[in-house]
């Protein structure tokens, strides 16, 4: 604690400078000073703070060389460091913060961010995992592989009016291969996801869902040999509704007039 307050009234009362760590590049030529630029990163860590970046590019292959150290705690492109978007992240999905409650968390945490804004970091959050697992989609497989299959999940979420989230689960690791926002779960959405996935990680040796129409379709569609199970916190989630509905028909059928056809 003692060590970051420190650390943010050095960032804080001087523009820090960044610089390529190697004045080479890997083809053998020397490169050259293409720019200086200013940005004001922020991170739980430092806080905000202004970095002037000397950036560098070769000559023979115009690839442009920037400082690895600034890289490191926050996007290039994005002001906000990897620790916040963590942090914003999992105030929103993980313990389900509002948008209000979270900017004010950050401002304590000395990062100012408009309400305008809360939201980039967040998505961030999701999209960063996603990218990350298709980069080494070839190690996982191989992980996968090696422990005998995955056991595929899919299932969907969604927030009031907003698309669903679906998502392909695995439940032996708990991680998701793969997530997609689609304007309905429609077995139409679904089954180019999964095609997709299983393109990635092959056919896997079952697959646990719940009882939905459209998923129920898509599974049948993309794994039709592979069996497939109701999840158990499905099933058990239904029997008070239809014991319900079971109780509810028993008692329209003892007395006559009172049947609601169709609610079966
Ligand atoms: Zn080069």
């Amino acid at each position: 604690m003692l060590a970051a307050g420190i650390t943010a009234f050095i960032f804080t009362t001087a523009p820090a400078a960044f610089f390529p760590l190697a004045i080479g590049c890997r083809c053998g030529a020397d490169t050259r000073v293409l720019k200086t630029r200013r940005k004001i990163p922020a991170t739980l860590a430092i806080g905000r703070f202004e970095a002037l970046e000397t950036q560098r590019h070769c000559p023979r292959r115009g690839e442009i060389h920037r400082s690895e150290e600034l890289r490191a705690p926050s996007p290039h492109g994005g002001r906000f460091g990897f620790d916040v978007i963590e942090h914003i992240g999992r105030a929103l999905f993980v313990h389900r913060r509002s948008e209000r409650a979270v900017q004010a968390g950050s401002a304590a945490a000395n990062i100012p961010v408009p309400i305008s804004e809360i939201g980039f970091p967040g998505k961030r959050f999701i999209v960063y995992p996603a990218l990350a697992h298709r980069a080494c989609r070839g190690a996982l497989r191989e992980h996968m592989t090696a422990k005998g299959g995955c056991i595929p999940h899919p299932d969907a979420t969604c927030e009031g009016d907003s698309p669903p989230l679906f998502s392909r689960l695995d439940e032996i690791d708990r991680i998701v291969p793969g997530n997609r926002k689609m304007p309905t779960e429609d077995s139409g959405h679904i089954i180019p996801l999964l095609r997709e996935l299983k393109a990635a990680y092959g056919t896997p040796p079952a697959a646990v869902h719940d009882r939905g129409r459209a998923i129920l379709k898509a599974v049948a569609a993309v794994f039709p040999a592979v069996p497939d199970h109701i999840r158990h916190f499905h099933f058990l989630r239904e029997i008070p509704v239809r014991a319900c509905l079971i109780s509810s028909t028993e008692r329209s059928a003892a007395v006559p007039g009172t049947s609601k056809p169709g609610r079966r």
